[in-house]
């Protein structure tokens, strides 16, 4: 497929990146992503049988690297609760040249960390909205504590998944009084701090842009203590923003998704658990690959369903964000996989 891996979107895009949801259950209501009023006793989650298996996983990332792919991330959903993960991710780890991660909330960390190493997964990143124990059972919504996912990090940090990367969403007046202590106690660490504005994504959330802290002003308040200068970025379509600590302690990222649109340089595909295929995280509408794989179709052809989709690709939500685009029925980020 040599003459494939120069696919290109209608913006001139490559497609580099592949992030897999392989469940869209969760152990967590976190409020801005699962809230509980939506996601209670009653919700249908998609069931077993509708989930790709790891050998059709494995045969679909196969074939996007094929197509220039060579970065996967799996995510949720909560990835490490689907079974035996460690299956799927020892496949994924023998395809040649890929840079295979997985973002967790670290609920169940501590006691796969090992299995996961053991697996060929080399990194991972890590959620954590707050160090304040009662913030953050406020933002989880099922009473979980902090100590155990700082607990988790350090196990996953110790088997050698590193560098472990910490994501916090910073929400309005839910934890923006967390980012300094989170800058403190993670730059005393060789944990990455990434903070990430919080987004529109999905429709259940009731996102409103007061509820954004932007990034501007999560640079002013961790350099009003620590000073930051910015770095540059490791690699063209690198989504955060790189600072370090000018006294040499690490460095931060920040995912200015709302405010700092990066779409010109987006080269992200989304799988869900079911295998629709979406090439926006905000995206309305998908393509169904999983109808094709279990119709017998054959490598080359659902290589080509993938190349017209991507070629057609003309994504730019973050870019184009409004009032109205806020208010689409845009797919839910535990099903679409963040
Ligand atoms: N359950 C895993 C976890 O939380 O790390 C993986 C899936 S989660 C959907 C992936 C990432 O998306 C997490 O870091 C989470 O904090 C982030 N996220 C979820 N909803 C978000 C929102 N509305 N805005 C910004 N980030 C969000
Ligand atoms: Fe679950 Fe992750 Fe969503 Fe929180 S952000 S509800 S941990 S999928
Ligand atoms: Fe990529 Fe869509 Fe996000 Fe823009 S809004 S960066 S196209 S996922």
């Amino acid at each position: 497929m040599g003459e494939a891996k120069s696919l290109r979107d209608t913006l001139g895009r490559p497609l580099r990146d592949l992030r897999i949801s392989v469940t869209d259950r969760c152990n967590f209501r976190c409020v801005y992503c699962m809230p509980k009023e939506i996601f209670g006793r009653g919700y249908q989650f998609l069931p077993k049988a509708d989930l790709l298996s790891y050998e059709e996983l494995e045969r679909l990332v196969r074939i996007f690297v094929g197509l220039g792919a060579d970065k996967i991330r799996l995510t949720g959903g909560e990835p490490l609760t689907r079974r035996e993960i460690e299956t799927l991710i020892a496949k994924l780890a023998a395809i040649d040249d890929l840079d295979l991660t997985l973002t967790t909330n670290g609920s169940l960390l501590e006691e796969k960390a090992q299995a996961l190493k053991d697996a060929g997964l080399r990194r991972i990143t890590v959620s954590l909205d707050s160090l304040d124990d009662a913030v953050f059972r406020r933002m989880n919504d099922v009473d979980f504590p902090v100590e155990r996912v700082i607990r988790a990090m350090d196990r996953a940090h110790d088997v050698g998944l590193r560098p472990v990367k910490v994501n916090m969403v910073v929400k309005r007046g839910a934890n923006e009084d967390s980012i300094l202590p989170m800058a403190a106690f993670f730059r005393e660490r060789d944990y990455v701090l990434r903070f990430i504005e919080y987004m529109d994504v999905g429709h259940t959330n009731g996102w409103r842009m007061d509820d954004v802290v932007p990034a501007r002003e999560i640079v002013r308040r961790v350099s009003e203590a620590f000073p930051i200068e910015p770095v540059a970025p490791n690699y063209t379509g690198e989504v955060a923003e790189r600072w370090r600590y000018t006294d040499g302690k690490g460095e931060i990222g920040i995912i200015a998704s709302v405010t700092q649109a990066f779409c010109k340089d987006c080269t992200r595909a989304r799988l869900s658990a079911e295998g629709m295929l979406y090439t926006c995280l905000f995206a309305t509408e998908g393509t169904d690959l999983r109808t094709l794989l279990r119709a017998d179709a054959t490598d080359d052809a659902i290589a080509a369903k993938v190349a017209d989709v991507w070629n057609a690709r003309t994504d730019r939500y973050s870019e184009l964000r409004s009032g109205e685009t806020v208010r689409l029925q845009k797919i839910e980020m535990s099903y679409i996989g963040g």
